[in-house]
């Protein structure tokens, strides 16, 4: 039996999962220092052991803006340390993906200096000029001339589109699906060995789901399947297709279909590392399972710094989740465990087993369903993602992603009046942790979940006074 085909990791950005947080709050931050680089191998790593085979990052070269002759891009220093990353995952079998902006993430200084390209977004080409296209293949031939990536992960929506006058008749989804199958074909046709992906994020409103084969909208994206590898719905406030609807959808493409792995953390990289322990490698289990079931072959999972027990722990599970979607996940949960942890008899595994499951269920039993109050348009409204909670429990099958930064998440997600009970149930897995000390052969990451659960007991207790005496 084979597991997913396309087996990749997410970065996000390059300092999205350093082990120490940013000093200065900087989003998306594009230094490459000595922890970007240790925090990204350590990466590497860990995915090699649990079976992943490609890792996408963001930020390697550029974030909003490429310079227009790519002189700091070029700069030598950067360049061959970048290389010298992209050579050490191949060393270990993960192909590198380069995530690229496509019309977006990354034209805003081509946007100042050229007015043909420029329309109602100053950080967006404009679509309807043939200028703008030629632009984006001078970027995709600079990257691939200056850097020995495996792939790209095309993404045009995220910061939004252009909206003049030749292109706001177009719906989202149309537009979207031209921009990248335009760009796709580019790179198939010269680049032919690179590894293409599309993310759908940001393509239409969240409530918009694709749940008809025959819709002209799934006709489009299978015409765009023609010339890419993959196609992943990353559900930020859900999935556009739902579960139940995958294997119909997924069976129209000519590529591999897949998802960002569920429900999931976003580590901010100014973010104290060691702030939450939130595992939820079950719940990324229960719907990987599914995806495969169901016929999806790819998944972009979202890693996280591992130098956070639970992110390190999510991540290992989901690889081999990857790797061997059949298997229980308690079999696959205990692999991961010994490996990072070796219990030293079987009722310290137990004992570890079930402080992560336990941690899991305390934050889900805890959360109501909501989500983040604000996303990019068209997300930009207040949501009940999941009104009927039970069945996304009973299923995984839907996802939102939880931004980590400040207490944002225990205010957005958490109900004002289950916060002692989260707390308290967090409390007491902190007196577990603390018996599993001497019990394994890594006492350095048992102290770092007790750190983890002490800290958001702390944050938990101030935001209980803050709302008392406010
Ligand atoms: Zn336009």
């Amino acid at each position: 039996m084979e597991g997913f085909t396309h087996r990749a990791g997410y970065g996000v950005w390059i300092n999205d999962v350093r082990s120490e947080a940013l000093r200065i709050p900087n989003w998306p931050c594009m230094i490459y220092d000595d922890i970007t680089d240790r925090s990204l191998r350590s990466l590497i790593d860990t995915m090699a052991r649990a079976g992943y085979n490609e890792l996408c990052l963001w930020g390697l070269l550029n974030s909003y803006s490429w310079t227009f002759d790519f002189s700091r891009e070029s700069e030598p220093a950067r360049v061959s340390r970048v290389r010298e990353l992209i050579s050490y995952a191949q060393g270990k079998g993960i192909r590198l993906i380069y995530g690229l902006g496509v019309y977006s993430w990354g034209c805003d200084e081509i946007i100042r200096r050229i007015p043909e390209v420029r329309g109602t977004n100053p950080h967006a080409l404009c679509g309807s000029s043939e200028e703008s296209f030629r632009q984006v293949c001078r970027i995709i031939d600079f990257l691939f001339h200056t850097l020995d990536v495996d792939g790209v992960h095309l993404e045009s929506a995220d910061l939004g589109r252009c909206m003049c006058e030749k292109c706001a008749p177009i719906d989202n989804f149309s537009y979207h699906c031209a921009l990248n199958r335009r760009v796709a074909e580019y790179i198939r046709k010269k680049y032919p060995d690179q590894i293409i992906m599309v993310n759908l994020i940001n393509w239409q409103p969240r409530d918009d789901k694709l749940t008809d084969p025959d819709d002209p909208r799934v006709t489009a994206l299978a015409e765009l399947s023609r010339s890419v590898d993959y196609i992943i719905d990353p559900g930020h406030l859900g999935h556009y297709v739902p579960m139940d609807h995958v294997r119909q959808i997924a069976g129209r493409l000519h590529c591999d279909f897949g998802t960002a792995g569920g429900t999931r953390t976003y580590f901010y990289p100014e973010w104290e590392r060691l702030r939450t322990f939130l595992p939820f490698a079950h719940h990324a289990h229960t719907h990987l399972s599914a995806l495969y079931q169901n016929g999806g072959r790819a998944c972009e999972y979202y890693t996280g710094p591992l130098v956070n027990p639970a992110s390190e722990f999510n991540t290992a599970v989901a690889g081999r989740a990857l790797s061997r979607p059949w298997e229980s996940y308690r079999t696959l949960a205990e692999e991961a465990l010994d490996e990072l942890y070796r219990p030293r008899d079987a009722a310290a595994m137990t004992a570890l087993y079930e402080l992560f499951d336990g941690a899991e269920d305390a934050w889900f039993d805890n959360w109501d369903c909501r989500v983040a109050l604000s996303r990019r348009p068209p997300d930009n409204r207040p949501t009940d993602c999941f009104r009927d909670f039970d069945a996304y429990r009973a299923k995984g099958s839907d996802a939102m992603e939880m931004s980590l930064r400040g207490v944002s998440h225990l205010e957005n997600y958490m109900p004002r009046e289950h916060w002692a009970r989260y707390r308290e149930a967090l409390s007491s897995l902190l007196a577990d942790a603390g018996r599993l000390m001497g019990r394994t052969q890594e006492d350095r990451k048992i102290a770092r979940i007790i750190e983890c659960l002490r800290n958001t007991v702390l944050d938990l207790s101030q935001l209980e006074e803050y709302e008392r005496w406010k």
